[in-house]
């Protein structure tokens, strides 16, 4: 069993105490083997029957449900880490926000920047009117691969800096920031081109994915205060605005790469 950390405790007591829920929350900062505990420690929180101080016993029977993963209020979307579908946000319009729960509900989305555009739509009608007694929990690496109408609609809960491998983050499926630098450092544009086309990215991901990528290198920067990296945001930032016009993506992008390859070379 994994042990909540003290100041994620200390997050919640605060969050409880207030009793002023936002209806969607990115939980930030974890890695994703515990986030799940917490987003199931943050529903025990929420129901348990008898808190000590805001925190759940662990022992009475909303608890022990959640903690076996047997509780109907806690329901989770895209498991499998692969897609979110329109499907599994339909879904819940028949199932969970039908429900009339004594307590709170929870919905999880795994993984939730991995959305497909139709689905990210449909969410955001329900975020923009949460039923009471439903709270969003999205998981997401880096909040700037969500979508921006989803993010601002969203109160980010920073849960710590528990994140090690910053370079493992995905940028978009098959493209992790390590593997997109490694192509750019040994010059193999073809590959980026083949991964971009694999990846089917339309104009509105691949402005999420270069907001990803620029979000990341700004984290570098505050890692490492390098001017570079500040240079590549800009120059990314240049892109993300290009990318708002009808270009050809793929051309956009090889430019992009391009420009970065320049940048690089009188670091
Ligand atoms: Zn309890």
């Amino acid at each position: 069993m994994i042990t909540i950390p003290d100041f994620i405790r200390v997050k919640f007591v605060n969050l409880l105490k207030s009793k002023r829920f936002n209806g969607c929350y990115l939980f930030c900062g974890v890695t994703p083997e515990i986030k799940f505990e917490v987003v199931k420690y943050f529903t025990q929180a929420l129901n348990c029957l008898t808190p000590t101080e805001f925190l759940p016993c662990g022992v009475c029977a909303n608890c022990q449900n959640i903690e076996n993963n047997n509780y109907y209020g806690l329901v989770q979307i895209n498991e499998e880490g692969e897609s979110v579908k329109i499907e599994d946000i339909l879904d819940l319009k028949k199932s969970v926000m039908k429900g009339s729960y004594q307590g709170f509900a929870v919905v999880y989305i795994h993984k939730a920047h991995l959305i497909t555009i139709s689905a990210a739509n449909s969410l955001l009608k329900i975020l923009e009117e949460t039923p009471e007694g439903i709270i969003f929990v999205l998981d997401a690496a880096n909040p700037y691969l969500l979508l921006s109408t989803i993010r601002s609609r969203s109160q980010v809960l920073n849960l710590g800096t528990v994140v090690t491998s910053i370079p493992e983050i995905e940028l978009w499926p098959e493209i992790t920031v390590d593997k997109f630098l490694n192509f750019i450092e040994n010059n193999k544009i073809q590959d980026i081109i083949k991964c971009l086309e694999d990846s089917k990215i339309d104009k509105i991901e691949s402005k999420t994915f270069l907001q990803a990528f620029c979000s990341w290198l700004f984290d570098a920067y505050l890692e490492n205060r390098n001017s570079v990296n500040i240079k590549i945001i800009r120059i990314i930032n240049k892109y993300i605005k290009i990318a708002e016009r009808p270009v050809n993506i793929t051309n956009n992008m090889l430019l992009l790469i391009m420009e970065v390859k320049e940048t690089l070379k009188y670091a």
